[in-house]
């Protein structure tokens, strides 16, 4: 979209027979479930893209702020629903503890301290060592505490271990432990208290869809079913990329396919300096994820949109994950119940259930995602529904797609399945992360969550600005100019297509 905007010639060459990767939809039978992507934060950063081609995003997408953010189930109580409202958020903190309760103002003035001043840092790319010493990051520094976890941060704040996990469960969101998670995330929680969580009526689905629209305007192309085989390399730089109907020649590539994929899978490792094949396999990845897309007769679950349902051991479980060994028979789930919300998610008199169950992601002497493992997790999955108070959903069920770790590499080539890519420790984020304009091969650039700044919608929306401003710049014709980068001539100004 901002390529096309530019003026450039773009074609999109996707693997499947539609957009969206993992932010997709599954359709059937009448149902639609978001495939991966739920919780909808910061679309401002979405909305700035729009403009800046000209667009309106709302007119094209209509987002729905949610009046509770979820319901935060602990398996042995209690049980909140959580909401931007100060006082209710109160309230419902003090069922956990009320001395926790009244730190939470702090806890949210400190962090929007931190937000603003990351927020440029998330902006712009590390191309080298330099712009780790840049003012900005200098700035930020004294609020990013590198050795601490998320747990431990929050823990300056709560002392109760349960409100630490009602302000870091969202280390999930990167597939990670608050743990292990770097503190600089205790931004995830704030995001959600200060903006909110929307749903974009038709799905996260409908937000790739404007894109596409989009991008059609700016006389993008589509190739749909059209999988890269490898990249055209000349030199060791990339001239184009080849499909099963021979070479496209290309002055760039953007590469949004899974990072470590499709380093090992279309680039030779001699042609790889810094990633090689040696060095991805030491990296340390996200969790996965065993998912259930439940149609089900019947009005929606009386529960919120979402759910977060927390193992009364989610010690172990964060732990099991972690190992990747074993399934969890104490699992913790993520429940999106969205025809609450939007019901054209379902037929009438129908409702769907999306339910998340974090698990390892696939590894050397890891568990086997066989046919008896996916038996065994649905099994759980069910129970701990349940237990999460979903009531007696088996009997309702019409409609149901189960997706594996095995899944998501096979059918959505994700390394290891591991969904949230890359892990997101201090030592594989900003120049440690791939760079946008990629160090390895002149004339890549990445986009997606294997790139700075990271995974999760917002960010990587951040990150697909950074790629295109550094290949606009470099291919624009000199100078260039300062205000905005832009290719020369510009083929489509804002008034032409309002
Ligand atoms: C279950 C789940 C829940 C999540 N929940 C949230 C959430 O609530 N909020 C949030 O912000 N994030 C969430 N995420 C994370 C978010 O979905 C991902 O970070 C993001 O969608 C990844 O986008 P991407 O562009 O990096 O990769 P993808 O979406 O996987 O895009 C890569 C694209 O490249 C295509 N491709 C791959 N290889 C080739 C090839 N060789 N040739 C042609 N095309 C190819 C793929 O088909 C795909 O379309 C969730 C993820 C999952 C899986």
């Amino acid at each position: 979209m901002m390529l096309g905007h530019a003026g450039a010639d773009v074609t999109v060459y996707e693997r499947h027979g539609d957009v969206g990767g993992r932010s997709s939809a599954i359709e059937a039978d009448g149902y639609r479930f978001d495939i991966g992507p739920t919780f909808f934060l910061y679309p401002q950063i979405l909305r700035a893209l729009f403009e800046r081609c000209g667009l309106d995003l709302d007119r094209e997408v209509t987002f729905r702020r949610l009046d509770d953010l979820y319901d935060l189930s602990f398996e042995d109580g209690p049980s909140l629903r959580l909401s931007r409202d100060p006082e209710s958020l109160h309230c419902e903190i003090s069922k956990i503890d009320p001395v926790d309760a009244s730190a939470v103002p702090d806890f949210l003035a400190e962090n929007r301290r931190k937000f603003a001043a990351f927020s440029p840092v998330l902006q712009r790319p590390f191309n080298g060592l330099r712009d780790v010493f840049r003012g900005d990051m200098l700035k930020a520094l004294p609020l990013l505490r590198p050795r601490r976890s998320v747990d431990r941060d929050l823990a300056r704040h709560f002392r109760n271990p349960r409100t630490r996990l009602a302000f870091s469960f969202q280390s999930k969101y990167l597939g990670m432990s608050p743990y292990r998670c770097p503190s600089l995330f205790t931004i995830l929680s704030f995001m959600e208290h200060e903006f909110g969580i929307f749903h974009p009526i038709g799905g996260t689905k409908a937000v790739m869809d404007a894109m596409m629209r989009a991008a059609r305007r700016f006389g993008v192309t589509f190739q749909f079913d059209t999988p890269i085989r490898s990249l055209h390399l000349e030199r060791g730089r990339a001239r184009g990329v080849v499909t099963d109907r021979g070479m496209e020649p290309a002055d760039a590539v953007v590469m949004n396919a899974d990072f470590a994929r499709a380093m090992t899978k279309l680039t030779p490792d001699s042609a790889r300096k810094r990633w090689t094949d040696r060095n991805l396999a030491r990296k340390k990845y996200s969790c996965s994820t065993f998912m259930m897309y439940l149609g089900l007769e019947g009005p929606p679950p009386d529960r919120g949109h979402h759910t977060i349902f927390l193992s009364s051991d989610y010690d172990r479980n964060f732990a099991d994950i972690e190992a990747g060994r074993i399934l969890s028979d104490r699992a913790s789930l993520y429940v999106q119940n969205a025809c609450v919300t939007d019901p054209t998610q379902a037929p009438p008199g129908h409702s769907t259930l999306y339910v998340l169950m974090p698990v390892g992601n696939l590894r050397e002497g890891g568990l086997a995602w066989n046919d008896a493992t996916r038996d065994a997790a649905r099994r759980i999955a069910l129970a701990r529904l349940k237990d999460a108070g979903f009531g007696d959903v088996e009997s309702r069920i019409r409609f149901e797609k189960i997706v594996t770790p095995a899944d998501w590499e096979s059918d959505f080539d994700v390394h290891r399945g591991a969904v949230f890519n890359l892990a997101h420790n201090l030592g594989q984020m900003l120049h440690y992360r791939p760079h946008n304009r990629f160090e390895d091969i002149p004339g890549v650039y990445l986009v997606g969550g294997g790139t700075h700044p990271g995974s999760g919608l917002p960010v990587i929306f951040e990150g697909a600005r950074i790629s295109s401003d550094l290949l606009i710049d470099d291919l624009s014709p000199r100078p260039v100019r300062q205000d905005r980068p832009s290719f020369s001539p510009k083929r489509y100004p804002a008034h032409d297509i309002a």
